[in-house]
């Protein structure tokens, strides 16, 4: 853990510089920061520097509405009120963007699910820091560390507490109203696999509203684009390798709102005895997903759906996901175990692979 703060504290020396383009009073401003437990980078085109106020933006987002950590957040109260027979009413934002995640539960036939929360503590996701790998850290952080440090294996639940965990698991269970939401008891629900995508359709809303010319800003695996560059030429996403996280696979070349989103099994892992255990889970089976997949990119003009179907393709693997991509009309790429990669029609026009 010790590292990964590390990691966060070098981005931070390097925060805010200003640097004027040469067009006019459009100015460039950047910023990087941690949102959401994870780094937050912005490029931001403009008269006025408002990297500031998109941080507190999504602060807010974050204690106020996503995180199960924060005590009050909407989220939390959903989660606490689980069993009480009460119906949690939720902002109504944060109220449509259930109902979409819970239309991708169905349409993924259950291989996204916000209700996987128990399965996710169980495996102590947040302890396994991005980037690093908790088998190798300097353990200091989860009650089991003392413990994991000495026997690796630890890490790892056992059947019998992944099948407990997984009774408290199902999106058809929740109770949804107009306007709030029912837990039954023992159950709860983890925005992760879609926070960040629904951060970046905030930042959209902001960007138009107090008219930013234009913009790149990276929430952890999700890139929202806006606007315009001072060149007019497009933006450029580069797409990293899941086998070779220090190279690229190509970059993706767009032009004007897009919002990319990418899955991969090597954010978040440990290794025990050779086997990668990796952050998106089966919610049929509660262990890592095995569908033959290392990553999932998805190009589409929603935060949230790009967040959601990027974990969700993930899941289903490269045919079922290709579908389901295709049905919300967003864009895929897939890398697959032995590095190929696997494009929808659209992807073709977008992506550039390097040489
Ligand atoms: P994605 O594929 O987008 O999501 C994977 C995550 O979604 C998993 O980690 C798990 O939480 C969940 N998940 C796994 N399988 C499924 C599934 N089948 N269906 C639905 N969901 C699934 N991390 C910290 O360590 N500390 C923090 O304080 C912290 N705060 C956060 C606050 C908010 C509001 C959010 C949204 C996330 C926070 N995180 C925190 C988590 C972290 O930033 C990322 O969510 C995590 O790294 C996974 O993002 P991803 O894009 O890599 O993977
Ligand atoms: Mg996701």
């Amino acid at each position: 853990m010790k590292r990964f703060y590390r990691k966060i504290c070098v981005s931070l020396l390097v925060v805010i510089s200003v640097a004027v383009t040469g067009c006019g009073k459009q100015t460039r401003y950047t910023a990087v920061d941690t949102v959401m437990g994870t780094i937050v980078t912005q490029t931001i085109y403009g008269a006025e520097d408002v990297t500031g106020r998109i941080k507190a933006l999504l602060a807010d987002l974050e204690t106020k509405e996503l995180s199960w950590r924060v005590v009050g957040s909407a989220v939390a109260n959903i989660n606490a009120a689980a069993g009480s027979g009460e119906i949690t009413a939720v902002p109504e934002k944060l109220n449509q963007d259930l109902n979409t995640l819970l239309g991708i539960s169905e349409k993924s036939g259950g291989a996204f699910d916000i209700t996987i929360a128990p399965v996710v503590r169980l495996w102590n996701i947040d302890s396994w820091a991005a980037g690093v790998n908790p088998a190798e850290m300097e353990s200091e952080t989860t009650e089991k560390s003392a413990e994991e440090s000495q026997n690796p294996s630890a890490l790892i639940p056992t059947p019998d507490e992944i099948s407990k965990a997984l009774i408290s698991t199902g999106y058809e269970q929740i109770e949804k109203t107009e306007d709030g939401i029912l837990l039954p008891a023992g159950m709860s629900i983890d925005l992760g696999a879609a926070g960040k995508g629904i951060a970046c359709d905030r930042i959209v809303e902001f960007l138009a509203k107090n008219k930013v010319d234009g913009a790149v800003v990276a929430v952890g695996g999700s890139v929202l684009v806006y606007g315009e560059k001072p060149d007019h030429t497009p933006w450029q996403v580069a797409i990293v390798d899941p086998l070779d996280t220090a190279k690229k696979l190509g970059v993706l070349s767009l032009a004007g709102q897009w919002c990319v989103s990418t899955s991969g099994d090597y954010e978040r892992f440990v290794e025990v005895d050779g086997v990668r255990y990796h952050h998106i889970l089966n919610p049929a089976t509660g262990y890592p997903a095995e569908s033959g997949v290392r990553s999932v990119t998805i190009v589409c003009k929603s935060g949230i759906l790009s967040d959601a179907l990027s974990t969700a393709c993930f899941v289903l693997g490269i045919e079922d996901g290709m579908k389901l991509a295709e049905s919300y009309g967003a864009e895929a790429l897939f890398v697959d175990d032995a590095g190929n990669v696997f494009l929808t029609d659209g992807m073709k026009q977008i992506f550039v692979r390097k040489k």
